[in-house]
């Protein structure tokens, strides 16, 4: 994915990639942009500049700590949704992916989706790291983690 962009307030253009393998370690923004529903259909989930600083919060924050504290990979099922595939997976307008903010994980089974939630809580507990939600998906097929920088709520809910 080239992406090529204007930095607001800044004269030289700056590519979305090659400024991510600078700071994330263990994800790319290509995996947190893809998706099979974008690609079957066609939709452009090409995230803007606003949004791809959000993702490389996301990864520098949450996702490579999580990584390296979990110690084996970490897939991710739905990172960015532009706002055409947010409501062709019937997304609601307001869902941090849309904004870049949020991810869905998981490690395989549910079961190791557990261990890896609750190794999340425990990271928030201790301050190593800060989320805005952490939600466990339909008894942990999945784990939806978000990052908002400045208003982290810490919020742990089960749906
Ligand atoms: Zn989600």
């Amino acid at each position: 994915m080239a992406l090529h962009f204007l930095l607001s307030g800044q004269s030289a253009f700056f590519d979305c990639e090659s400024l991510s393998e600078i700071h994330m370690k263990y994800f790319t923004l290509e995996e947190l942009c893809r998706s099979e529903t974008a690609a079957a259909r066609n939709i452009d989930n090409t995230p803007d500049a606003a949004a791809c600083q959000r993702l490389q919060t996301l990864v520098t924050q949450l996702l490579d700590p999580i990584r390296a504290a979990w110690g084996s990979p970490i897939t991710v099922n739905s990172g960015y949704r532009s706002p055409a595939l947010n409501s062709a997976v019937g997304g609601v307008p307001t869902s941090q992916h849309v904004k870049g903010e949020a991810a869905d994980i998981t490690v395989g089974s549910t079961a190791d989706n557990k261990r890896l939630f609750d190794r999340i809580v425990e990271m928030q507990k201790t301050r190593r790291i800060a989320f805005d939600q952490l939600i466990d998906e339909s008894h942990y097929r999945w784990i939806h983690i978000s990052y908002r920088a400045g208003a982290n709520r810490n919020q742990v809910l089960h749906l």
